[in-house]
């Protein structure tokens, strides 16, 4: 929708919501006219267009009800403003025909006619003048029948209240007109302001997101690690619940940089940020780019068992990539290695101890021959035994806390 239509939907929507007043208005001032019309030999006539203006006020209330419940569920429709604001003329039309009974009217008669139907367009010019076609359907019909029958009756006094109530005319359509660009330019800056808001926020998502994103694999970073680390252990020293963390380096990586390049370097890298964004989409879970080949995830709710499994799945699925190494002495592809560390009931409360314990745990992995994993209280030989499912029975006996 572009900024003119939101606009002339807001101004729409302060129709509908002002639109009791005139209403009311309308019923109190039609019956002040029909009560100053009283005594005079037309009563008939008068109480005939008493029950119209009634009615006219019934089925624009009415129409208001409908009109209010289809904004509110299909939004704005201009044919269907429009075709509301035309409405508005039925009253108009109504408040022409009691300007007529100014003809025979008694000169107190006449005043209370006069006045009442200036009123009313006044009120109008207020109300109405948020949406202009609506104001034009109401106004001019009110007023021009009265005007034109006072000409052409004649007579000086005649004359001067048509000229004066043509004047009248004109001011208030230039009162509507103004309110009308005044309350256009006011919506127009509440848009302007609300879209500099929102552009506003993007741009700080957008920069929270760069802050906290590995420009290189587009996983979180060193810096997002480190505060989601420290929220989860917060969280872990309030619930208990097992939490393991997770540090992976890639073997021989210097040696790979030197024979292929630091595009292949970066691109195996990227794989296996591919890799890791697939194994952890948990929502509590987060894999990050700890530094230079090294990445760690954070699996919040995960006992030793479920993060060797997941250990595992991440070794092979490196393997799978088959990223040839020539020059590994592990194995002619790309491997990894895996320190795990899993709190339970620990004391451990501080982040850099179990960075700490984990790494122990990856410098071991790396000295007992690489591309496999150790865990805090599990060392398993991933190369003797391919499926760490298989043997996790046996791996939690084999070694003690
Ligand atoms: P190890 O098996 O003991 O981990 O040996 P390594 O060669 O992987 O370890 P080392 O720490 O000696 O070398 C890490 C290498 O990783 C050095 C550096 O060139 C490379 N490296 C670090 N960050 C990046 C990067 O962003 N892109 C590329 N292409 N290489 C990187
Ligand atoms: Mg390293
Ligand atoms: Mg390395």
């Amino acid at each position: 929708m572009s900024q003119n239509v939101h606009v002339e939907a807001a101004l729409f929507r302060h129709l509908l919501d002002h639109s009791v007043i005139p209403l009311i208005g309308s019923a109190i001032g039609g019956s002040l006219v029909g009560l100053a019309h009283m005594d005079s030999p037309y009563q008939q006539q008068v109480l005939v267009w008493l029950f119209v203006l009634y009615a006219t006020i019934v089925i624009r209330a009415l129409l208001t009800k409908r009109c209010r419940s289809r904004f509110k569920e299909m939004g704005y429709s201009r044919p269907e403003a429009i075709r509301y604001a035309l409405t508005t003329g039925l009253s108009g039309f109504a408040w022409g025909m009691g300007g007529l009974f100014v003809l025979d009217a008694s000169p107190l008669a006449m005043v209370v006619t006069i006045t009442a139907i200036q009123a009313m367009i006044m009120g109008g010019a207020l109300t109405l003048g948020a949406y202009l076609p609506s104001f034009y359907a109401f106004s001019l019909p009110a007023i021009l029948p009265l005007v034109v029958a006072l000409g052409l009756k004649g007579g000086g006094t005649n004359i001067v209240l048509a000229l004066y109530s043509a004047i009248f005319l004109v001011l208030m359509l230039d009162i509507a007109k103004r309110l009308n660009h005044s309350l256009r330019d006011v919506w127009k800056l509440t848009f302007e302001k609300e879209y500099l808001l929102s552009e506003l926020t993007k741009a700080n998502d957008h920069q929270k997101t760069l802050a906290n994103t590995d420009g290189l694999t587009g996983i979180a970073n060193r810096r997002r690690f480190d505060d989601v680390l420290a929220q989860e252990l917060a969280r872990f020293s309030r619930t208990n619940s097992p939490l393991s963390l997770l540090i992976l380096d890639v073997d021989h990586f210097k040696t790979f940089n030197d024979a292929y390049g630091h595009v292949a370097g970066d691109e195996c890298l990227k794989q296996i940020a591919e890799i890791l964004k697939k194994q952890f989409n948990r929502a509590s879970d987060m894999a990050a780019r700890y530094g230079g080949e090294e990445f760690a995830i954070i699996m919040p709710d995960t006992d030793e068992r479920g993060a060797i499994q997941k250990a595992e799945v991440i070794r092979s699925e490196v393997a799978k990539l088959n990223i040839q190494h020539g020059h590994s002495p592990t194995a002619g592809y790309i491997t990894v290695s895996m320190g795990i560390v899993t709190l339970y009931n620990s004391d451990i409360r501080e982040a850099n101890d179990l960075i700490a314990m984990a790494d122990e745990c990856l410098y071991q992995a790396k000295a007992d021959g690489r591309n496999r994993f150790v865990s805090t209280r599990l060392k398993h030989d991933v190369l003797q035994r391919p499926s760490c499912e298989d043997n996790l029975e046996e791996a939690y006996c084999d070694v003690g806390p």
